[in-house]
């Protein structure tokens, strides 16, 4: 996607570059393959923004693709279709310590170039929205921390962070850059070469090198650590779910950008939006879940009262 966005927005008119075509380095390679952006669809989604007073945002991993995350389910380069590796699942995680120490070790290795990805102008476009007035909250289903390295604030971080940590027993939230010296020093002599980074800063190790891990205990009260993100096969907490369901009620139109709504936890906003009737627009490479019609590149709108 490389198109120009130009919309009203209370404090005067505002162009913004939504996304940059990246044909540089890794961060391109994520990106999934689309054919140019039909002009038409970008003026509609101009009018739409420009029409919005109370614009609520989703995010999903498409978001990021240009930051060198890959998603999981788009074609060619998406994690799916690349490898046979599939997200943790958290009943295995609770469940096992060894599946803990592999999940730690693949982690530890992953991190230092996971949480070095930067926001890219996808980001910046919707953290600039919110200083304008014009974004009125924005979920993300992202763990990567890239709308907060961005600024902004009035953000719902769906399936948690994987830049903070938690302690299954007591509960305590600790950053994740002071675990990754703490596995420092248990680890002074193990290394491991990251082969291959998923969206959660998953890498992959033999067993051999997951074996000799060592992995550090909650420092308050000893118990098992986990991110503090939602792995699949967890549900989101009721809280949490309840207070974006408000803000969706309370906004006028919700525009999702770089999601295929295929995870039941996002795409539960859109039926509620559906539900009140707010008109919504879907910016996404590849097929979406709303996506009825055979559009293979994504803006979707979808005006009130009007049933794809
Ligand atoms: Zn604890």
């Amino acid at each position: 996607m490389n198109f120009g966005l130009t919309f009203r927005a209370a404090k005067g008119c505002w162009t913004v570059n939504l996304s940059q075509q990246c044909s540089h380095g890794s961060t391109g390679l994520f990106v999934p393959p689309s054919p140019p952006v039909d002009p038409e669809k970008v003026k509609e989604l101009q009018r739409f923004i420009t029409l919005s007073k109370r614009l609520l945002v989703m995010t999903g991993a498409g978001i990021s693709t240009e930051s060198g995350i890959p998603d999981y389910r788009s074609e060619k380069v998406g994690l799916y279709a690349r490898t046979d590796r599939r997200p943790i699942q958290h009943g295995d995680f609770v469940r096992s310590a060894p599946i803990r120490q592999r999940y730690w070790a693949r982690n530890f290795v992953g991190w230092p170039q996971f949480s070095s990805h930067q926001p890219n102008p996808a980001h910046w476009a919707l953290s600039n929205w919110e200083r304008l007035g014009k974004l009125y909250w924005l979920v993300t289903q992202n763990v990567d921390a890239l709308h907060t390295k961005a600024g902004s604030q009035r953000l719902t971080e769906l399936h948690g962070s994987m830049h903070r940590v938690l302690c299954l027993d007591c509960g305590e939230q600790t950053p994740r850059g002071a675990l990754q010296e703490r596995f420092e020093v248990l680890n002074p002599t193990w290394s491991a070469e990251a082969h291959g980074l998923a969206p959660d800063g998953d890498v992959f190790l033999t067993e051999e090198q997951v074996r000799s891990f060592q992995v550090a205990p909650c420092a308050r009260c000893g118990g098992p650590l986990k991110p503090d993100v939602v792995f699949f096969g967890d549900t989101v907490n009721s809280d949490k779910v309840d207070f974006v369901h408000r803000r969706v009620k309370e906004a006028d139109s919700l525009l999702v950008v770089g999601s295929s709504l295929q995870v039941y936890s996002g795409y539960r906003f859109i039926l509620t939006a559906r539900e009140k009737k707010l008109p919504i627009a879907i910016l996404n490479i590849g097929p979406t879940r709303l996506m009825f019609l055979s559009q293979k590149l994504g803006l979707s709108l979808y005006p009130a009262a009007k049933d794809p």
